[in-house]
């Protein structure tokens, strides 16, 4: 047996139980091995039975004097008590709805028992302790020790993967090769991983489990630095068309501007064109709070790269953003005589072209044909931009709106049929709102450059933000209404769309789960247009709707004539609608942090004074505490950070695409640990870029892009 062996072929592990360990995932030993528990129970405190004091935890040794399961009646539960001695006293033991104990504990037994001692109407006894017959030379794994607790799964208890565990450990004892290089772990002083393994699982003091995940949790961060420093390495060695920085047209850009651009802003747009000049590609990450002014800077580096004769992909993540850029981009270049081109998902696809300033539709057939040969300046669109068969003829720089992902990708997938033989391949400037925490940018974001906006547009006025009580329903309605009547407009957002299936709840069932309903767009939409306010034009938007459906909707509601936009999350990222003034959300705790910051960024755009007004249907601790952050910060950095402490970087950009376990994940926010690990990667690529010298950890780098290149 080894590492790759599959659970099928590990003894004592059935059919039902494979099933089990590959809804988690594990298919092998090592995906076993490395199934970390979460925490310990300290059992370790073992002591005479005389000596047990009521409330504490401990362990007890002895030999069962009487055991029986009975069933009462009055609970319908199972209760099996027993009766344990040793030299010194007896204990009184007791477990709810385990009937199967007295098969497996005797009379007679010796036994280990661990638990809390507990005081009742019939004296002092264990309540459920865990339990283990003693042998001789029988090592404790249950009981009398730092027993591992895993994360809970259905059907796998943590009891069963103990006993599961140790036989591997055992069968496998130092057998498990070394994954880390020599000199790392010399330097560092880890635990080797034979030992680790062992001491994370059935840990001898708590200091060895602290160590042995301290070595996990630096091995897991190491291939990623590794990952992400090679694949800088490998795009440096790339060309890409030098794009030259032309003055005249960016002045000439500049001054046809409505508003004056901001120092950050041009501070930004200096350093994209100065990069794109380099005839290495470009891969830079251009990072403002919403509202920043992010697309402007984007245009004054597309503007460029077609002034040198390429093409421009940019790709927004969904429809009505994608309509959007198209038209802002359609309007600010009005005077520069260039071919725009849409493309989205659906059946409509349509190109519209800006001859004489106008806007004309073709077949999606003849849009990828004119891609293809030059013709067209920019694309703007949808993922459909990925598709196999968008091609372009010459395309130097790609743009990536709000797209939460890495773009090397889809940088890639552009590439194709770009620049025949000549292997050019383009400049990439991906853009975020979603501030991204300083380790994240030190890891999964590694080999992005970074350009920071980090001011806003003179003018604006701070978003006054609120957590309204239910109570306070009727005096919002009311207020919106006045906003409305000065001929300002307002945004209502639902967590869901359909209502959920409310056949089960009645609403005493609602009262006894505490259950409040989720609010669904249809619903609201209905509610708000029939009974609250029926005088005014209310719309609807949401992502199943057909895209020509939202687009006009967005439509009515830029040109105002609709005044309440009742939608899903789908205007979170981007939408630009300066007259609008409240953002009214329902269900707050559904969304993260850094989403209700997009979702406020919407409005306050136009110097008017703006809302941000929070419908919660939990009172829990954790919705508050994130709440808070969000009424005491206007600072999407902070409320990024705030975000990684309270939730875990799950969430956060990109995470998941790594597919990071939790011990990892927990890392991810160490700041100190990750600095370690990209030195140590860099030492060993200095050292051998290649990696030669370790097989090892080149295989397992392999298995990092193949997991990255599934998304
Ligand atoms: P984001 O960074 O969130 O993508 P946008 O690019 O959508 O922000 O810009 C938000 C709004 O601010 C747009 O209406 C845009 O025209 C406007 N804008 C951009 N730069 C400036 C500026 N320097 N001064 C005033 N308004 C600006
Ligand atoms: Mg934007």
């Amino acid at each position: 047996m080894d590492l790759s062996t599959t659970i099928e072929r590990i003894p004592r592990i059935g059919p039902v139980f494979q099933k089990r360990l590959k809804k988690l995932g594990i298919k092998t030993v090592q995906g076993l091995l490395f199934h970390f528990p979460h925490r310990y129970e300290d059992f370790s405190n073992l002591i005479p039975i005389s000596k047990v004091r009521i409330n504490e935890i401990c362990t007890v040794q002895g030999r069962i004097l009487e055991i029986k399961t009975i069933r009462t009646w009055k609970r319908r539960m199972f209760l099996t008590q027993a009766i344990i001695e040793d030299e010194t006293g007896a204990i009184k033991t007791t477990w709810f709805n385990q009937p199967y104990l007295t098969k497996i504990l005797k009379k007679d037994d010796y036994v280990f028992l661990s638990g809390k001692v507990t005081v009742g109407t019939s004296g002092v006894y264990l309540n459920n302790p865990a339990y283990e017959k003693a042998f001789l030379g029988k090592d404790l794994v249950h009981t009398g020790r730092l027993v591992p607790i895993y994360p809970e799964t259905e059907g796998l208890s943590s009891r069963w993967l103990r006993y599961i565990l140790r036989s591997l450990l055992i069968c496998l004892k130092n057998k498990i090769p070394e994954t880390l290089p020599e000199k790392i772990i010399k330097k560092e002083g880890f635990l080797p991983i034979n030992k680790a393994l062992w001491q994370i699982h059935f840990p001898e003091s708590e200091n060895l489990a602290k160590k042995a995940q301290e070595r996990f949790s630096f091995e897991e961060l190491f291939y990623i630095e590794l990952f992400v420093l090679r694949e800088r390495a490998r795009l440096n060695k790339e060309k890409s068309v030098s794009i030259p920085f032309n003055i005249d047209l960016t002045k000439r850009f500049v001054d046809s501007l409505p508003f004056k651009l901001t120092d950050a802003q041009r501070k930004s747009a200096y350093q994209i064109l100065k990069d794109l000049e380099k005839s290495r590609p470009m891969n830079r990450l251009l990072e403002g709070d919403v509202g920043s002014g992010k697309t402007v800077v984007a245009i004054m580096a597309a503007l460029n790269t077609i002034k040198a004769g390429e093409q421009v992909a940019f790709m927004a993540p969904t429809e009505i953003l994608v309509k959007q850029h198209f038209q802002e981009v359609e309007k600010l270049l009005k005077d520069f005589n260039l071919n725009i081109g849409l493309l989205t998902g659906k059946q409509d696809q349509f190109y519209s072209k800006k001859l004489k300033n106008q806007v004309i539709e073709i077949s999606r057939e003849k849009l990828l044909e004119k891609a293809e040969n030059g013709e067209i300046d920019i694309l703007i669109g949808t993922h459909a931009l990925i598709q196999d068969k968008v091609k372009f003829g010459k395309l130097g720089l790609v743009v990536l709106d709000e797209q939460h992902r890495f773009g090397v990708e889809q940088r890639a997938r552009l590439c194709r049929g770009y620049g025949g033989q000549t292997k050019l391949i383009p400049h990439l400037l991906s853009m975020t709102a979603t501030p991204i925490p300083r380790t994240l940018s030190l890891t999964i974001y590694g080999d992005l450059d970074l350009s920071l906006i980090d001011e806003l547009p003179k003018g604006r006025k701070k978003i006054i933000t609120k957590v309204i009580s239910p109570k306070e329903r009727k005096k919002t309605y009311d207020f919106i209404r006045k906003e409305v009547k000065k001929g300002r407009q307002v945004f209502v957002i639902c967590p869901r769309i359909e209502a959920q299936n409310s056949k089960l709840k009645t609403q005493n069932q609602k009262d006894v789960l505490g259950w409040a309903e989720t609010k669904a767009v249809k619903e609201e939409y209905e509610k708000l247009s029939k009974t609250v306010f029926p005088d005014l034009k209310i719309g609807m938007l949401h992502g199943k709707m057909a895209s020509k459906e939202k687009e006009k909707i967005m439509k009515d509601f830029k040109n105002k004539k609709v005044q309440i936009l009742v939608s899903t999350s789908v205007v979170e990222v981007g939408i630009d609608v300066p007259n609008a003034t409240v953002m009214m959300i329902e269900g707050t705790e559904r969304f993260g942090l850094a989403q209700l910051h997009q979702f406020r960024g919407r409005v306050g755009r136009a110097g008017y004074q703006s809302y941000c007004l929070l419908f919660t249907e939990s009172p829990a601790r954790k919705t508050k505490q994130r709440l808070n952050a969000l009424l005491t910060s206007e600072d999407g950095f902070k409320l990024a950070e705030k975000d990684l402490k309270i939730r875990g970087p799950g969430d956060f950009a990109g995470t998941r695409q790594w597919g990071i376990p939790d011990l990892m994940m927990n890392s991810l926010t160490n700041v100190r640990l990750v600095e370690k690990t990209r030195e140590a990667a860099k030492e060993i690529l200095t050292e051998d870029p290649q990696l030669k010298k370790y097989p090892r950890l080149l295989a397992k780098l392999g298995r990092f892009r193949e997991r990255i290149h599934l998304e």
